[in-house]
C-alpha cells in the first residue's frame, strides 16, 4: 500500500469518525429540542382551547374558535364518561385512554406513539368536561427524519470530497519522494551521476530533502570524477616506464651479446623500475594522506632544527651549481608530524633545484610573523605564469614549458602532496611567482608552540 493511499485512508477514517460524532450530537440536540417544542405546542393548543368552552342558557357551548386540528395536533372534548363531545381522535383507542389532568404522557395506539395531554374544564358546579390533545410523536419530530436524510446524504458526499482532496494533496506533497526514487533508480540503471532530482514547488521539508540529495549527488559526482581522473592518470604514468622496460628487454634479448651492452640495458630497466617504485610510493602516501586512513602522532617538534637538517641534506644532493642559503630563527616549536613536514620541505626544495636557474640561488627562511609561523622557499628560476598557478596543486599537473625546460621533471604529484600535508596540519600555502625571475612558496602555520 502506498503512503499516499495510507494517508488518504487514515484521513477518511478520521473524517468518518468525526462525522459520526457530529451527527450523533446533532441528532441528540434536535431530538430533545423537537420533543420540547412538540410538548409546548400540544399543551399550548389544549390550554387555549379550554377557554373556548362555556356554559350558556343551561347548555354546554363550544365556541367556533375551538381548534380541533392544527399542525399535526388533534384536540377533542370528552365528557366525564369518556364520550366525544366535539372534535375527533386520530385513533379510537385514544378516546379510551384514562383521563389524567395536566401531564403530558405517551400512549401507543394503532402502531403510533402519541403524546397526550388532558385538561379538565369545570363548566358548572357538577358538570365537568375534558379537553384532550393528542399529537403523534413522529409528527412532533416531523423535521428530524428529513434532517437525518439530508445529513446522511451530505456527510458521505463531504467525506468523498475530503478523501478525494486528501488524495490529491497527499499526491502533491509526496511528489518529491517519487522524484527522489525515480532519479536514484535512473542513476542506478545508467550509472550517470550527473542526473539530479527535478525540484518544483515551494521549499517544504521534502523539497529540502530533495535539495540535500542533489547536493549529495554533486559531491559523489565530484569524488567519482576525481577518482576516475586519478586512476586514469596513474595508469597513464605507469604505462610509460612499463613500455620502456619491455622495449629494453626485447632489444636486449634480440640484439645484445656484449656484457657491457647488457649492463647498459639492465641499467636503463633499473632506472624505470625506480621511477615506478617512486610513483607507487608517492601514490600510496598520497592516498593515505587524502583519505586520512593513517593515524598521525602530532608531537611538539623543533621546527628550526628540522628545517636546518633538511636544508643540509638537500644541499648535499644539490645540482646545477645552485647555492642554498638558510635563514632560520632558532627554537621555533610546532605541533606536527615530523616526517611529513620534512617531506613537504624536501619537495619544495627539490622543485626549487629542478626549476631553478644554473648557478642560481635558493633561500629557505623560517620565522614568526603576526602570530604565525612562516616557512618559505624562494628560487630565482623559471617561475610560473599566473594562469598556471591555480593548477599546479592538482595531482599529475605539470606545466608544459617547465617540463621541457627542466631536466628530469617529476610526476606532478609533489605540490599536491605538499598541499595535503599543509592542510593536515591546519596550515595554508601560497605562491608568488614571476616567469623568468623565480618563485616563492610560503607555508603558514598557527603559532602553537
Ligand atoms: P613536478 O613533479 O612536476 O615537479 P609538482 O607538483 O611538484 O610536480 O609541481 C607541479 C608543477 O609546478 C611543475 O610541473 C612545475 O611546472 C611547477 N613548479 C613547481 N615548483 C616550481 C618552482 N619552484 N618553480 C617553477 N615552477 C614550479
Amino acid at each position: 500500500m502506498t503512503i499516499k493511499l495510507k494517508i488518504t485512508l487514515w484521513f477518511t477514517v478520521f473524517m468518518v469518525l468525526l462525522s459520526a460524532v457530529v451527527f450523533a450530537f446533532i441528532a441528540l440536540v434536535t431530538r430533545s429540542t423537537a420533543g420540547h417544542q412538540a410538548r409546548g405546542a400540544l399543551t399550548g393548543l389544549v390550554e387555549s382551547n379550554t377557554h373556548e368552552i362555556e356554559y350558556d342558557d343551561g347548555e354546554l357551548e363550544i365556541d367556533d374558535d375551538f381548534v380541533s386540528f392544527k399542525s399535526g395536533i388533534y384536540c377533542f372534548v370528552l365528557g366525564d364518561g369518556g364520550e366525544i363531545i366535539t372534535g375527533y381522535a386520530p385513533d379510537e383507542a385514544l378516546e379510551r385512554v384514562p383521563l389524567k389532568e395536566g401531564a403530558v404522557h405517551s400512549v401507543r395506539a394503532g402502531g403510533e406513539t402519541y403524546l397526550v395531554y388532558d385538561r379538565r374544564v369545570q363548566v358548572k358546579k357538577n358538570l365537568q368536561v375534558w379537553v384532550r390533545g393528542a399529537a403523534p410523536e413522529s409528527g412532533a419530530a416531523i423535521n428530524t427524519p428529513a434532517l437525518y436524510r439530508a445529513v446522511l446524504i451530505a456527510v458521505p458526499l463531504l467525506i468523498l470530497l475530503a478523501a478525494g482532496g486528501g488524495y490529491l494533496i497527499a499526491g502533491r506533497s509526496l511528489g518529491p519522494i517519487r522524484q527522489i526514487g525515480k532519479t536514484a533508480e535512473e542513476i542506478r540503471e545508467s550509472g550517470d551521476l550527473s542526473k539530479r532530482i527535478e525540484m518544483r514547488g515551494r521549499g517544504d521539508e521534502l523539497h529540502r530533502l530533495a535539495g540535500t540529495f542533489n547536493r549529495m549527488f554533486d559531491r559523489l559526482e565530484a569524488n567519482f570524477e576525481a577518482q576516475r581522473h586519478f586512476t586514469s592518470d596513474a595508469s597513464h604514468e605507469l604505462r610509460t616506464p612499463v613500455t620502456t622496460i619491455l622495449a629494453q628487454c626485447e632489444y636486449a634479448l634480440e640484439n645484445v651479446s656484449e656484457k657491457e651492452e647488457l649492463y647498459e640495458s639492465i641499467g636503463a630497466i633499473q632506472k624505470q623500475g625506480y621511477r615506478m617504485a617512486h610513483l607507487i610510493e608517492t601514490l600510496l602516501s598520497f592516498t593515505r594522506l587524502e583519505q586520512r586512513t593513517e593515524t598521525y602522532s602530532f608531537q611538539t617538534i623543533d621546527l628550526s632544527e628540522l628545517v636546518r637538517s633538511v636544508c643540509r641534506e638537500q644541499k648535499k644532493s644539490g645540482e646545477k651549481g645552485i647555492a642554498l642559503a638558510a635563514e632560520i630563527e632558532p627554537g621555533i616549536k610546532v605541533k606536527a608530524e615530523g616526517t611529513l613536514i620534512a617531506r613537504m620541505l624536501e619537495n619544495l626544495i627539490r622543485n626549487a633545484y629542478r626549476y631553478g636557474r644554473e648557478k642560481g640561488n635558493i633561500r629557505v627562511t623560517l620565522g614568526k610573523a603576526g602570530g604565525e609561523i612562516r616557512l618559505s622557499v624562494a628560487d630565482d628560476g623559471v617561475g610560473i605564469a599566473d594562469a598556471e598557478i591555480p593548477k599546479i596543486w592538482s595531482r599529475f599537473y605539470r606545466v608544459e614549458r617547465s617540463r621541457s625546460a627542466a631536466k628530469g621533471a617529476g610526476l606532478g604529484l609533489g605540490l599536491a602532496l605538499v598541499k595535503q600535508i599543509v592542510e593536515l596540519h591546519g596550515g595554508r600555502i601560497a605562491v608568488k611567482s614571476e616567469p623568468g625571475w623565480g618563485s616563492v612558496f610560503t607555508v603558514l602555520f598557527d603559532n602553537a608552540g
